[in-house]
């Protein structure tokens, strides 16, 4: 099985969104929430019922159980969600999609499913590497001119001047290599350690529990000399199985040019079948049994529940009783409503009665003005965007009339409205010019009724605007 080099695959952009949330904030002592921590501001009921649920994860009494989070839209369930993941520990993944994935025409919904159930699942794996573990001292580029012709030079190579326990190694390294030594922000003064056999070079140190990998290919790596000291260090992995699934998938070696190519002009389906999820699962077993790796079991989020059919709500139930499962989070914002693909039966949030039975619902409730004046607060210096005092009262007014979620994106067109008024903090009148250019959802529906009402008299659809 592939592991080394296997690629994460996690839905990084949907998390983007939440990347002030850290944790649900709840005092170590009782359990209870601080009105604001952890980048969670009020929802205090709420994050109290997940920190209860965290700790039936922890004391293994939810086995077939699942969560439902019920509340009007941006009232924080996915940020809820993802603190639940965090809470149960770094690098424990968080998978969230939404209802409406499953139908497309060319998956299966029931493998859609499995997939994102996978993507849920992770593994650690721990293996004991022979290492060359020095500081960087220096990290410099090259440039020549560039060969394209026109202004400003190309980089032709990165100096990664590396300590180690012997002596100082200069390792000439690949402009690729460049980036993903910028994204993971390494510096002089970091520790970093590079596999012997395969030149993989890692962070270790800093915040994180676990070191990052970065890039470093085997070619680009300027073998330091025989004689050079070896460590032996423990290295972890953390992998998901959807992760396994993919790059087991692929199709490995001996690739000619013209198929390059094909994959170049349409990108290539990985084909995941049952047969090659079951090899997979046999070799984690076995390396469970043998103590290498340890199942990890994340979050899977699925928000409007409400949009899933008879058929997935069946596959659920069996899925959920797996050894193999996730946490699941449910998500909706509907009361009763009928059960899609059955013709009418009617039940509270349009989830079957044998998954409601299993479900810890935990309500959701709106915020008030002063909430979402410090969500965006702590949004805003996330983002990094100055905000003045006047502006920030009147996006959280317009949050109440609206949405939270409506508010926090308004900051970005408001930030580039000040920027093109000449301005570096954010003032009312940007707020008031992105409401001129900008609808929320009711405002533009009020805007269509009177031009479309002779329309659609009698068709029913007027009643969904009033
Ligand atoms: P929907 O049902 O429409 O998906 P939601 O209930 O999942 O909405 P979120 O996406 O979690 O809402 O919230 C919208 C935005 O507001 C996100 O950026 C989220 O991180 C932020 N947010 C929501 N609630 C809080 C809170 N209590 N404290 C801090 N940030 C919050």
């Amino acid at each position: 099985m592939k592991i080394t080099e296997v690629q994460s695959t996690t839905k990084e952009q949907r998390v983007a969104a939440h990347s002030h949330i850290k944790g649900l904030g709840l005092r170590d002592e009782d359990g209870f929430a601080e009105h604001t921590a952890a980048g969670f501001v009020g929802q205090v009921q709420a994050r109290e019922a997940i920190g209860l649920i965290v700790d039936l994860i922890k004391n293994k009494k939810m086995a077939g159980r699942a969560v439902l989070l019920a509340g009007a839209p941006g009232t924080g369930k996915t940020a809820l969600a993802l603190a639940l993941s965090q809470e149960l520990g770094s690098k424990v993944p968080f998978c969230p999609m939404v209802g409406s994935e499953v139908y497309s025409s060319e998956i299966k919904k029931t493998e859609v499913l499995m997939e994102n159930f996978r993507r849920a699942i992770g593994l650690r794996i721990r293996e004991v590497k022979e290492v060359y573990e020095g500081e960087v001292t220096e990290l410099a580029v090259e440039e020549t001119e560039n060969p394209l012709g026109g202004y400003g030079k190309a980089i032709s190579h990165v100096v990664l001047t590396l300590k180690t326990v012997k002596n100082a190694k200069q390792l000439k390294l690949d402009p690729v290599v460049y980036e993903s030594l910028q994204k993971e922000k390494v510096q002089v003064g970091d520790v970093i350690y590079i596999e012997a056999s395969s030149g993989v070079a890692k962070r270790v140190g800093r915040s994180d529990a676990y070191a990052t990998e970065f890039d470093l290919e085997a070619e680009e790596y300027v073998p330091l000399p025989k004689g050079e000291v070896h460590k032996k260090k423990d290295i972890v992995q953390d992998v998901t199985l959807h992760d396994l699934d993919v790059a087991n998938a692929r199709p490995q070696g001996g690739q000619d040019i013209m198929s390059l190519m094909g994959q170049i002009m349409k990108p290539k389906k990985t084909e995941i079948t049952d047969k090659l999820r079951k090899e997979i699962n046999k070799v984690v077993n076995k390396y469970i049994d043998q103590g290498v790796a340890e199942l990890v079991p994340g979050v899977l989020f699925v928000d409007e529940v409400h949009m899933l059919d008879i058929e997935c709500f069946t596959y659920l139930n069996r899925a959920l009783e797996s050894s193999m499962a996730p946490i699941v989070v449910f998500a909706t914002n509907r009361g009763v409503c009928t059960i899609r693909g059955t013709e009418d039966i009617a039940s509270p949030h349009g989830i079957p009665s044998d998954l409601l039975d299993r479900l810890l619902i935990v309500r959701t409730k709106p915020y008030d003005e002063a909430e979402i004046r410090v969500v965006l607060q702590i949004r805003a210096k996330t983002e990094g965007l100055q905000i003045a005092d006047d502006a920030l009262a009147a996006l959280a007014a317009k949050g109440v009339t609206t949405s939270l979620r409506y508010a926090i994106q308004l900051l970005t067109p408001a930030a580039i409205l000040a920027k093109m008024n000449g301005r570096a903090t954010i003032a009312e009148e940007d707020i008031a010019e992105c409401e001129g250019l900008f609808f929320d959802a009711k405002a533009s529906a009020r805007g269509l009724l009177p031009a479309r009402l002779g329309e659609l008299a009698g068709t029913g659809d007027v009643d969904m605007m009033t």
